[in-house]
């Protein structure tokens, strides 16, 4: 969908580094940058991903100027070793010398010598060559102080090219720092702002979605202000719509709308997770997991807000019979007559969480994640869960999750969070 307004500047990330064209090291730069321009008004064009092959870099930057783009941005290679070749490639892009920043190098040199001292076997003169080639830069381009040891640069041009380091935590404020540099803000000057809304939906197929989406399409006055974007994640559909910020009431309009047709589904406008609602709705409470299939990941999902040494009482993750029954209290007959995976089970390990954990609050999963657990009448992917609060009410849930292992157990403990959300918000199967 094509966006009207001024001329939107155009750019393209090249991320660089084997370690991520071969997958070992998912690449969290491009995604992180693409967020940052999107906030910017700018228009990203392209995220290429090449190996550290100087030739194959290079092409890539040509591929991105050949696009018209006004800006590129580099992520990697800028390290002292032999492989990291970033900076000479752009160098030769832009038809500069490289020239030794006598400044630069003093102060990379005093970066390293603190981890020099705490490595005693590093070898003075090849740190030295190191330095060195680090503080080659192309004459003219604007050096951006390390975060680690590896500067970044913004060489002018059209385009201009912002060279950043690989590591994440380096690259962030590194870019930062670039944006405010004269060659980029010239580069980005002609720019729309933009802002980005997300509406989270569980339970919800995608297509039931796109049917809302058509209809809200004649319906929503300013629609077509709006660049949607929806994509499905763990069981849950994510719609980011892009605007520019006078068209918010458009986008309002369209999350009323998608709240009145799906009422049960739609639990965010403002992005807010499922976990940020459940963290909420547990303070003050306590809680406590009792998860088979899952291995313990709901329980280390729950924790993984702020405040949550407060509201988490503990969990017990339980695959053998003998432990659901020893750790849980969790009748054997009952495994016997329904099974493991079974909502009896499940709500059996809900009371035992409550009661161990002297808990007010539990979440229990017991299912077939497989590969190979299955049964004619429960194959893999049967989940059953209970969730459970201390005053007796509770829902319980059974359902037959697609996927591999890692599918079912993320599904699994989506599902978990959703359940704990609705129970704790008012709803629940059983009176108390
Ligand atoms: P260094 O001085 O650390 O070598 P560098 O700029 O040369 O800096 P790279 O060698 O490309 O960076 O990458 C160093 C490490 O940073 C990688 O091994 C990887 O762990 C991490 N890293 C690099 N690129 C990415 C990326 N796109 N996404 C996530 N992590 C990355
Ligand atoms: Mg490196």
């Amino acid at each position: 969908m094509r966006l009207t307004g001024p001329v939107t500047p155009r750019a393209g990330i090249v991320v660089t580094g084997t370690e991520v064209l071969t997958g070992r090291v998912r690449d969290r730069n491009g995604p992180w940058l693409s967020d940052r321009l999107l906030e910017l008004g700018v228009d990203l064009a392209h995220i290429t991903i090449c190996g550290d092959r100087p030739r194959d870099i290079e092409a890539q930057l040509r591929f991105l100027a050949d696009q018209g783009v006004d800006m590129i941005l580099t992520s990697g290679g800028l390290g002292p070793t032999a492989d990291d070749m970033t900076v000479e490639v752009v160098a030769r892009f832009s038809g500069r010398r490289l020239v030794l920043d006598e400044a630069l190098e003093e102060r990379i040199g005093e970066i390293l010598r603190p981890l020099m001292k705490r490595f005693r076997y590093w070898d003075p003169e090849a740190v030295r060559a190191a330095n060195r080639k680090q503080a080659l830069i192309p004459e003219g381009a604007e050096v951006i102080d390390p975060v680690g040891t590896a500067p970044g640069l913004v060489v002018p041009g059209s385009p201009v090219v912002v060279v950043l380091p690989g590591p994440p935590r380096e690259l962030q404020p590194m870019w930062e720092v670039a944006l405010a540099t004269d060659a980029v803000q010239a580069a980005i000057a002609a720019r729309t702002r933009y802002t980005q809304r997300t509406m989270r939906l569980f339970g919800l197929p995608e297509s039931a979605l796109a049917e809302t989406l058509r209809e809200a399409e004649s319906r929503i006055h300013g629609f077509d202000r709006l660049e949607i974007t929806t994509c499905l994640r763990g069981g849950e559909l994510e719609v980011v719509s892009r605007l520019e910020p006078d068209a918010t009431a458009a986008y309002e309009a369209l999350a009323a709308f998608v709240g009145d047709r799906h009422p049960r589904e739609l639990y965010s406008t403002d992005g807010t997770r499922i976990d940020d609602l459940v963290a909420e709705a547990l303070a003050g409470r306590r809680v406590a997991t009792a998860e088979s299939c899952t291995a313990g990941l709901l329980a280390a999902r729950l924790t993984e807000r702020a405040g949550a040494s407060e509201y988490v009482a503990g969990g017990a993750v339980v695959y053998s019979n003998r432990s659901k029954t020893q750790l849980l209290g969790v009748d054997p007959r009952l495994i016997e007559e329904h099974g493991a995976v079974s909502e009896p089970v499940a709500e059996a390990m809900a009371r035992g969480a409550l009661g161990r954990f002297e808990a007010d609050t539990a979440a229990a999963v017991t299912g077939i994640a497989g590969p190979g657990g299955g049964t004619p009448d429960k194959p893999v992917g049967t989940v059953c869960w209970c969730v459970r609060l201390g005053d007796g009410r509770s829902l319980t849930r059974t359902l037959l999750l697609p996927g591999g292992r890692s599918d079912i157990r993320e599904r699994s403990t989506t599902v978990a969070m959703h359940l704990l959300h609705r129970l704790l918000s008012g709803g629940g199967d059983d009176a108390p």
